[in-house]
């Protein structure tokens, strides 16, 4: 008997010894697979939001709030993206490591933010003031992120930092091949102009030289209004316009309407991981935007 109640001691014991290192909180998938790239099975990830939600606007749910308290690093986009719940679920879980510090990881502190509005300029709307916070669709931005992210999960679990750092130096070569692999590809889509549902794709548009010449939306986080819809259709029209585009989360119908009067093809992107199939990680959520896009530029 005592030997079997040492045996599970033992077990107990190892199965502690086994479990991850840290838990993480991502507010978003991008930063979860990110994570998930640099950490592998040293850390266990919470993502809190889908690529089925609007991540401006997400309810502060108790199921959150217990996911941020029992974390050791929160990771999130920051630039305000999260200002009307995040704030909210880090006071709420009451847990002193992720309020400021280490525990606190905005990927918008490790790059520039593109479209930051000058504090009298209002014409962007106020969902962005700190800037574009959708720089995920940027590979240059996310290795910059996976850099200091690495560094921070070195910093909290040093313990296993080698091994950061060996994950870091695999996803960077990797993400390298990448990008050259879908600038190559994306040639075709140099100098083709976009409609874009909400304004979440200048840095997309900026990495592989598309421009944006409408918003569906009359300015950012206001809904597409019929009388403005109606005001873009020539501009759709004459332009030749690639392509109408949106987020896989947000409603088709707007952005149908515009391609049923114009005939320029309305295409849904991932936007995020698991936005659609192909998008199981962020490799997949290139490959897929710019499959999309490619496919209707031929
Ligand atoms: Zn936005």
């Amino acid at each position: 008997m005592k030997r079997i109640a040492s045996f599970a001691i033992f077990l107990f014991a190892f199965a502690l010894n086994d479990a991850h290192a840290l838990d993480v909180f991502a507010c978003e998938p991008e930063w979860g697979s990110l994570v998930h790239e640099l950490a592998g099975d040293k850390v266990d990830v919470d993502v809190g939001t889908t690529a089925l939600q609007d991540v401006h606007v997400i309810e502060a749910k108790p199921s959150l709030i217990a996911k941020v308290r029992r974390a050791d690093l929160v990771v999130c986009t920051g630039a305000e993206l999260e200002v009307g719940w995040l704030p909210q679920l880090i006071r709420q879980a009451g847990n002193p490591k992720v309020q400021s510090g280490p525990g606190y990881f905005m990927a918008s502190d490790q790059i520039t933010t593109l479209e930051k509005p000058t504090a009298l300029d209002r014409s962007m709307g106020d969902i962005h003031p700190a800037g574009n916070p959708h720089f995920q669709m940027d590979p240059y931005r996310i290795l910059a992120i996976a850099k200091a992210l690495d560094a921070r999960l070195a910093e909290l679990d040093p313990k296993n930092a080698a091994a950061y750092q060996q994950n870091l130096a695999t996803f960077t070569t990797k993400w390298n091949e990448a990008i050259k692999r879908w600038e190559a590809k994306a040639a075709p889509l140099k100098g083709r102009k976009v409609v874009v549902h909400h304004w979440s794709w200048i840095y997309l548009d900026t990495w592989l030289g598309m421009e944006q010449i409408g918003a569906l939306e009359p300015k950012p986080g206001l809904p597409p209004t019929s009388a403005h819809l109606a005001s873009l259709v020539d501009l759709t029209k004459s332009s030749n316009t690639l392509a109408i585009i949106r987020a896989a989360y947000q409603d088709p119908k707007p952005g149908d309407w515009l391609s049923e009067h114009t005939g320029v093809p309305a295409v849904t992107l991932p936007f995020t991981v698991g936005g659609d199939e192909q998008s199981k990680d962020l490799f997949g959520l290139f490959d897929s935007t710019i499959d999309k896009l490619v496919a209707v530029a031929k």
